[in-house]
């Protein structure tokens, strides 16, 4: 049931429900301390989670891939979710869900013995980009002083806070008078930026980078509309000279959905102005947070949804 105090949002910290400003993690907590954490983020759109179930197979591949060992399964992390976005009323929320390896006991080094931590958050839907800049495009830089962390050192496919590359990046876009950058990999192909994947409407395909990328829910509900509509994809390699021959480019997050480019590195692309492939995907992929076919109505109040969590 809505509470004002969870007006803001509400967290899950170690099995209560707060709001979200009295969320609080240990200052030891290895998730903070060392980035050992996975997370995923779901959006809720118009009161009905998108893609909810791709977003638990994800998140549960990242946390098996790192080894942690989150004391829930699915079904219980999506009954927290459901409970956060209930409690805080809001219909249009940005729902995380976190794994820290937790904190260690005085001098323990091996996070093998840690207590892994489960979280989880709604708060107001964040956009990467605001309407205005939805509308006209965004200024996309290539960033020149920060290149991808290496997949072999990172694997970018677990969803992660090592972000010092993709901040480097954006504070270089920023300085620039851009929105943000996208970042090369040690290779000089193109991969994603700080929480979006890439798309460029190259000789009349549609191309994203396969590798060295987050395997993004979005980009992969793109690729599933464009298939529908006939339009020809390919998942491969993308390089420099291909976007900057780019017809149209889009960005793709949960937090902002479709994005359109209107420059790069400060030439114009296309006519400089959202293209109609892109505008065509962006709202297919909005009507689609009204269907059913990959929406899940919240519970809210809900008297049926009982938490079978306990508190660790
Ligand atoms: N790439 C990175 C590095 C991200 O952090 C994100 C989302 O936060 C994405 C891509 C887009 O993924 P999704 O569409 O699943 O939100």
């Amino acid at each position: 049931m809505q509470n004002s105090d969870f007006r803001d949002g509400c967290a899950f910290v170690r099995g209560n429900f707060v709001p979200i400003a009295d969320a609080m993690i240990p200052i030891t907590d290895t998730g903070f301390t060392r980035s050992d954490v996975t997370y995923d983020v779901v959006a809720v759109w118009d009161g009905k989670f998108f893609r909810l179930q791709q977003h638990l197979d994800r998140f549960e591949k990242s946390w098996q891939a790192i080894d942690m060992r989150p004391g829930v399964n699915q079904a219980q992390v999506r009954e927290v979710l459901h409970q956060c976005v209930s409690k805080s009323g809001l219909r249009n929320a940005y729902v995380e869900m976190l794994i820290t390896r937790g904190v260690p006991t005085a001098g323990e080094r091996d996070p093998r013995n840690f207590i892994n931590q489960f979280y989880a958050f709604a708060i107001p839907y964040i956009w990467i980009a605001d309407a205005q800049e939805q509308q006209q495009g965004v200024d996309l830089v290539i960033s020149k002083t920060a290149e991808r962390i290496s997949p072999q050192s990172v694997d970018p496919t677990v969803k992660n806070f090592h972000w010092g590359d993709l901040n480097r990046g954006l504070r270089e876009a920023l300085e620039a008078g851009a929105k943000t950058a996208v970042l090369l990999d040690n290779d000089g192909w193109v991969t994603e930026g700080p929480g979006f994947n890439i798309f460029a409407f190259v000789d009349g395909r549609l191309v994203t980078p396969a590798s060295g990328v987050l395997l993004g829910i979005t980009r992969q509900t793109i690729l599933d509309l464009a298939n529908e509509q006939g339009i020809d994809c390919e998942i491969g390699e993308l390089g420099v000279k291909q976007l900057q021959s780019a017809d149209e480019i889009f960005l793709t997050s949960t937090a902002g959905g479709v994005m359109p480019v209107r420059s790069l590195d400060g030439q114009v692309v296309g006519e400089g102005k959202p293209g109609p492939l892109t505008m065509s995907l962006r709202e297919l992929y909005w009507r689609e947070h009204g269907g059913d076919r990959w929406t899940e109505p919240v519970a809210y109040g809900d008297p049926q949804t009982k938490i079978s969590l306990l508190a660790s």
